[in-house]
Order: C-alpha cells, then structure tokens, then sequence
C-alpha cells in the first residue's frame, strides 16, 4: 500500500510536495489525477499527483490530501516529464509549467468562508459595533466571504477584527471549494413513460378536447416522434420554434406530467456534420517532396520543409495526417497566429471531419476542458490544430507534429514563465513520443536552416507553386526620390498608387501591410519637437482618432489631445507616423469608392472577428486590406493582384540580431500573397533605401543568400546558432536599486561564469513601463559549453540575489533563448 503522493501545485515552489493520503483514500489516490491539499496557512490548492511511495519526507511531517477530484488521470507521463523538462530548460519552477498547461478550470483553489462559532459563550451586547454588524450579518446568512465582511463594514483592512473575533471564539473559518468548469446543459422534452402506451395516449387526447392549445403542442411531439414515442427526445428550445407549439400549451402539458423535462449535457464544441472528401491528389513536385519527406523520416527525427508560398505545403500536410490516421496515431498541427486557424480548419475538416478538433487562447476556460477531455476519450479527437498551448494537451499516441511557419516568433511566450518557444518545445514533445516532426516554412528561421544543413534535421524543398503559378513580380518605390520629386501622395509613391489604381480598375484585390513596429502615429510639435509621453512609460503617446485620446500602448493611460504643445506653447503640433488606421483613411481620401478593410490587433480582439475579415476578404466584399503581420501569414487568397509594403525601413533599422531575417520573412511572406491562377502577382516595396541587401534578397527570392549573409554575422557577433542566450531582467520603480541591482548581479555572473560571457546590464529600447525601470543583462554561453552548468550557477545567483538586501526587492525575469 502507498501511503505517500507527491504532488505537484500550481505555485511558485521547486518541485513537487509530498502529502499523506489517508486510508480512505488509497484507492483513489493515483498518479494524474487531481487532488485537494493544503498548503500554507490553511489554503486549499488543487495539486497533480506526480507519484505515490511510501517515503515519509524527511524534513517536514507530510500532511494528509484532504480529496481525490478524479475518478481516471486527466495528465498522463508524458506530459508530466514535459513539463519538467520545460521547467529545467526554462529556468522557471514546475508550478508555473503546470498552471500554463492546465485549462485554468482544472485548477480551483479555496476560497476562506467566515461562519460564526458554533458554541459562542459570549454575550453579544459586549461586542463592538464593528462586531456587532459582523455578528448580525452571520446570524442573517450563516456563511460570509472577506469580501462581504469588507462590504457590510465599509472598509479595507479587515483581518485585525477577524483575527480579534476569532481568538474571542465569535467566530470560525473554513476553506471552501468551488469547481469552475461547468458542463453547459440544455432543456429536453420527450412523452412520459406512463403515455407511451398507446391507451394511456388516447386519454390524454381525449382530456384534452377543452384545451385546443394543449391538444395541438402534444399533437406536435406525438407526429414528431412518429413510431419511436419511447425514445424520442427534443431540445426544448428547438420544439417551440415549431408552428403551433405554444409556451403556455408545453408548460401546461409538463404540469400535468404528461410531457417531462430533462436536464441534458452537451458540448460546447462545434461538431462538424458535413460530408468529408478526398485530398486533393499532390502534383508531381509535391509527390517527390513527400516520399523525400518520408525518407527523411527514416534518417532525422526532425524534418524542414522549405517550400515557396503556394507551393502546397498544407497539400502534403493533409496527406501525411491521413496516413498517421491510418496508423492509429495522433497528430498535432501547431500554427503561430490564431488568425490562420480559420482557413486551416475548413481545409482539414473538409477531409478529417470531425476527427479534428481545435485549441488556443481564444477559447474559453470551458471549451478548453471539453477539447482535452475528448483527447482523452477513445474515438475522440485524432488531430488537434492549434496555437501554442496545444502543445500541453494530453496526447498518449503521437505519430507526428507539424510546426507551419516555423519561422514566426510569436511561437515564443513572452509573459509569463515559463517563456518557452512552441517551435523548440515541439521537437522535445516529439522526442518523449517517439514521434516525428515536420518544421515547415517558405522562410526558414536561420536556426533551423543551419540545423538543416548541418544534417541535424532533414531538408526537403518545393521550389514551385501549385498550378504554374508564378512567383510575384516585386518592384522598389524610391521613396526619398519621390519625396525629392514631390510625387508621393500622403503616404503613397506614385508606383503604388498607379498600381492600385490598375488592380481596382481589374477588380482585383489589393493587400497593404504596415508593420506593428511603425504602427504608432504621434504628436509632435513643429516648434520644438516636443513629443507627449506616457509619465510612467519610457514611450510617446498614441493617437487614437476615434476617442480623439492618445493612448499609451503599455499602460493604458489616456489623456485628451491638446491643441498647444505642452512644452512650449505653439500650436502647430502635427500627426507623425502613420498606422493601419490612418492608411485606411488616406485610401479612402484617394480611392472613395473601394471598400477597405483592417486587420489588426484592434480590429480583431473579439473571438470571430479574425472569420469575419478574412471571409470579407475571401468574398470579395472587402477590394483592399490593410493590415499588421498579421495579413502576412499562410492567408491564401486567389485574387490578390497587388500587395504594396509601406514602409520597409522601420524593419530594416530594428535594433536586434534578428531585425534583418524578419525584415526579409515579413516582406517575403506578405509578397507571397500576391498572383493568381493565370496572372503574375505583383508586389511594391517603398523604402527609403532601395539598394539594402535585404531589400534585394527580397526581390530575388533568394533566401540562401539572407541565410548566408546572416549565419556569418551571428558566428562574428557571437550570437545564436552558436551560442545560447540567457536573458535576465531587472525591474523597480526606483531607478537608482535598479542601476545599483543591476550591476551588482552583473557582476557576480561575470565573476562566477568561466565558460559564458555577460553583457550589460543596459538599458533597452523602452527602459521604463509602468513606473518600473528596466535593465537587462545578456549571458551568451558557447554552443559547447555545458549549459546545465551554467544555468545552475545562474540559478544559484539568483537565489542569493533574492536574499540580498537591498536588492531582493526588484524583480528579476529569466529569459531563455529570447527572441
Ligand atoms: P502553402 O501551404 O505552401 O502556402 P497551399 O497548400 O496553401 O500552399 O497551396 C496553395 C493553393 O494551391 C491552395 O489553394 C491549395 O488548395 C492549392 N493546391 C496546392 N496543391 C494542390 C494540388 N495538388 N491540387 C489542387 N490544389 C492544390
Ligand atoms: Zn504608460
Ligand atoms: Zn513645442
């Protein structure tokens, strides 16, 4: 027998605690399912059993699980050693792991009741007013919660008169739980069972005869249910849309018993009930890249698949999720941006049907448990298309992963631990299941690419699109030289417009792209150049036209638009910089009779927003789009004949290692959008420095001289792939411990690290957010270096740091391979 379970808790501690489990609940106990303990001062936290044994702790005595919630594990061993692995790889405990990978509904935790005690020995004319009102209030509702305490008393601070009232015997405490995932349930009807029989029915009509309404709402679900009055059930709501059924007739019938309700579950999860179809037959080319595929299978445990937008990488994806299907096995689709699900999904029901299911942050608590509890179930989900998180559902057969665009830095989680890159994650997920898995892209990020050529994965490549279509044709607008020339028009080159203005006249579509980094349009003052700046953040207001405000982006702080500078006076303040917003005001300035669209971060916050543009877009009811990165992903559309980019240089000039490879997998991809069946695609570029490199690979397609132009770079500047980065960050409000903090952690890392380098601490681009300073020190640790080592003695500092005074009181965040 097992008396003792390691539990692993949704807290910030290291690693699992151990507990008791109580006789009565040996049998429940068991290792995946969820339990109830306490921890800490008489909390109640719901915990994952990681193992049961029978080793009392040695340096604390265990306490007892106080419940078992589970009736079967609802995490298995994979993804309890994923987790782990994250947590070490990371640098962050496994309680953050745990709480990123449940569905928040999973985790209920308690919440402290206040009832008044049971054998109260005091007279309550003795009590205090305050005492008196707490006192009162439990003798009306028996149970309170700090919350109504605070509320009846009118005030904050309530734990001193608690704690008073407690030691006087007034009153108690108890944890109570709440569980948070709630099944969504429906109304159904059906005959009662007494009036099935067909005697017992007749003298129901013939009751009846008086009450015309009553007669006509049985007469309904009688021809309803046709033969089979036993069995038949409908939702109530859907029975009383029917002609002729009355509220009052149905309420009337259910009163009488002879029509009876019943509660029923049912999912929240959209089913798919349309008939399913072949894949599409792959082409030639495709063919060849497919058996590479599987070939390199035999070889790499990773597979990249470099192939040119439109090439039919999704083609290939399908077929190979059939065969996994075949095989019994599982497959997880994993895509940066929720926006591409919608497209993606309708591809492959409309061959898997409702074999697939979908899973990301847009989902609500509910949904999430519903679609991980139908992983569970046999002849639930096979597939599962999803952003990152899918990544912690609880798949026991995976046959394979397919990471699309795998060069796409939302993959990685910024905030907040564990900051852990789907992409990576994906390729140790695979390893613990022996499955294979398929990075796929039209623009490689370098780090694959060199693994790819240094056959650590294997490399497979389409080189042409589907259908013969051929790659776009892309053009450079000189921007400086128009401006000199005086023939941009607002924020158009002249080659942009006569280009827009062909595609409209052609009715064809037309995509304008402006990165988020440019996005901002704020005030400045012509006199003096003042800019209004959020007082807590180290940034310049936006200008929201709308509200007529201007907005900071990291705080939220708004204020109204002033009509004079506030450093000197003068009223000629300007709009500068340009976003999505102000682009489509200018279009609709040029252009007012096309229809535009946005598609951005405002535009698309709501659940089925993200559908609704794309669908606009797909129907044609939208002739231009305008939008962020998010127009240029995996979005395939078949009559995009222009695709203008606005602004290339605030890419270009990105302070970052990695600026340069964006800016080129931005304007690739989102050129990638343009062509048609029979028409070249055509795509503009404006800039303001036309012979860049970048902007030149961009033009010639030539994504092996970006990656060779890059890969010499980062060899010489010492940064990934050949060396790992750790990035840590230190914040406080007040920037003299921040400046001191930082430096004095900076240097006990360069003191205790042999093998790795420490840059900094400096400030970043934005060095204070809301009232907090920010300084960052970068570790670059060698590629063969040992980097558990490092990370260890990193980690070692830190719990020093955090008993430092007066250091311990900023905050510090690792950052492990930031991007
Ligand atoms: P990628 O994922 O490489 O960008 P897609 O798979 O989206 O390319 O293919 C681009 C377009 O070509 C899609 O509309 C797709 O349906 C079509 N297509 C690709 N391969 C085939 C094929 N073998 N048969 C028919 N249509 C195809
Ligand atoms: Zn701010
Ligand atoms: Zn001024």
């Amino acid at each position: 027998m097992n008396s003792f379970a390691d539990v692993l808790l949704p807290l910030p501690i290291k690693g699992s605690f151990t507990y008791s489990i109580p006789e009565a609940l040996q049998y429940q106990a068991a290792v995946g399912k969820r339990v109830v303990v306490p921890f800490g001062k008489s909390r109640l936290y719901t915990g994952i059993v990681r193992a049961v044994h029978d080793n009392a702790p040695e340096k604390y005595s265990a306490k007892d699980i106080a419940l078992v919630l589970d009736d079967h594990a609802i995490v298995n061993y994979f993804q309890m050693e994923f987790w782990e692995w994250m947590a070490a790889y990371y640098m962050c405990n496994v309680g953050e792991v745990m709480q990123a990978a449940l569905p928040s509904a999973f985790l209920i935790s308690s919440e402290t009741r206040i009832v008044l005690n049971d054998d109260l020995k005091i007279d309550p004319s003795s009590f205090t007013d305050r005492e008196y009102l707490v006192f009162e209030a439990l003798s009306l509702k028996n149970v309170l919660s700090y919350k109504d305490v605070a509320d009846i008393l009118g005030i904050k601070t309530i734990h001193p008169l608690l704690k008073d009232m407690f030691d006087k015997g007034i009153i108690g405490f108890y944890e109570e739980l709440r569980e948070s995932y709630k099944a969504k349930t429906e109304t159904f009807i059906a005959l009662a069972a007494t009036y099935c029989d067909a005697k017992q029915l007749s003298a129901a009509f013939a009751s009846l005869t008086k009450a015309a309404k009553q007669e006509d709402v049985l007469m309904q679900l009688v021809s309803l249910a046709g033969k089979n009055l036993e069995s038949f059930t409908i939702s109530k709501k859907k029975f009383l849309k029917i002609e002729g059924v009355s509220v009052s007739g149905l309420q009337a019938l259910i009163g009488k018993n002879i029509i009876v309700e019943e509660q029923r579950e049912i999912g929240r999860l959209n089913a798919y009930d349309e008939a399913t179809h072949d894949a599409k037959g792959l082409n030639d080319d495709q063919r060849r890249a497919h058996s590479e595929i599987q070939e390199q299978f035999q070889k790499h445990e990773v597979v990249l698949l470099h192939g040119v937008t439109g090439s039919g990488k999704t083609e290939i994806y399908i077929h190979l999720i059939e065969e996994q299907i075949k095989l019994g096995k599982q497959v997880l689709y994993l895509l940066p941006e929720i926006a591409l699900t919608t497209q993606i999904i309708r591809r492959l029901q409309h061959v898997l049907g409702d074999e697939v299911g979908i899973y990301h942050s847009r989902y609500s608590m509910n949904e999430r448990v519903e679609v991980w509890n139908k992983l569970q179930k046999k002849g639930g989900y096979q597939v599962v298309l999803g952003a990152r998180s899918a990544l912690f559902l609880p798949f026991d057969n995976l046959g394979l992963i397919i990471v699309d665009e795998e060069h796409e830095s939302s993959f990685k989680q910024q905030e907040p631990a564990p900051r852990y890159h789907a992409r990576d994650m994906a390729v140790v997920l695979g390893n613990k299941h022996k499955a294979k898995v398929l990075l796929g892209s039209a623009t490689p990020s370098v780090d694959s690419y060199h693994n790819a050529i240094h056959e650590k994965y294997g490399l497979v490549k389409l080189e042409k699109r589907h259908g013969g279509i051929m790659m776009p044709e892309i053009f450079c607008a000189d921007v400086q030289e128009e401006k000199r020339k005086k023939k941009m028009k607002s924020i158009f080159s002249s080659l942009l417009l006569s280009n827009m203005e062909t595609a409209l006249e052609n009715r064809e579509q037309i995509i304008l792209f402006q990165n988020r980094r440019g996005f901002a349009p704020m005030l400045e003052c012509n006199l003096c150049g003042h800019t209004p700046k959020c007082n807590k953040c180290d940034v310049s207001l936006t200008y929201h036209k709308a509200l007529n405000l201007l907005k900071c982006h990291y705080c939220g702080y708004a204020e109204k638009k002033a009509i004079s500078c506030a450093a000197c006076g003068s009223v000629e303040v300007a709009l500068v910089g340009f976003g999505t917003q102000k682009i489509e005001e200018e279009i609709a300035l040029v252009f007012p009779k096309a229809k535009v669209g946005r598609m951005d971060w405002d535009t698309t916050r709501t659940k089925n927003a993200y559908q609704q543009i794309i669908g606009d877009f797909e129907d044609k009811s939208i002739d231009i789009l305008v939008g962020t990165q998010m127009v240029s992903k995996g979005l395939d559309f078949d009559n995009v004949a222009l695709v203008g980019v606005l602004n290339a240089d605030q890419m270009l000039n990105f302070p970052d290692f990695r600026a340069h490879e964006r800016a080129y997998q931005m304007m690739s991809q989102v050129s990638g959008r343009a062509g048609r069946k029979n028409k070249r695609g055509k795509v503009v570029i404006q800039t303001y420095s036309p012979d860049h490199n970048i902007i030149r690979y961009v033009i010639d397609s030539n994504y092996e001289a970006l990656y060779h132009s890059e890969i010499l770079l980062r060899r010489n500047f010492k940064y990934p792939p050949f060396y790992r980065l750790v990035g840590i960050t230190v914040k406080h409000q007040s920037l003299d411990l921040v400046n001191a903090a930082a430096a004095y952690f900076a240097g006990i890392l360069k003191e205790s690290l042999d093998e790795a380098e420490v840059l900094g601490p400096e400030f970043p681009s934005i060095a204070r957010i809301r009232g907090e300073y920010i300084k960052n020190i970068l570790v670059k640790i060698p590629r063969n270096a040992t980097t558990n080592k490092t990370k260890n003695t990193i980690l070692f500092k830190i719990e020093l740091f955090q008993i430092t005074e007066p250091f311990k009181k900023c905050r510090l965040i690792i950052d492990v391979d930031p991007v």
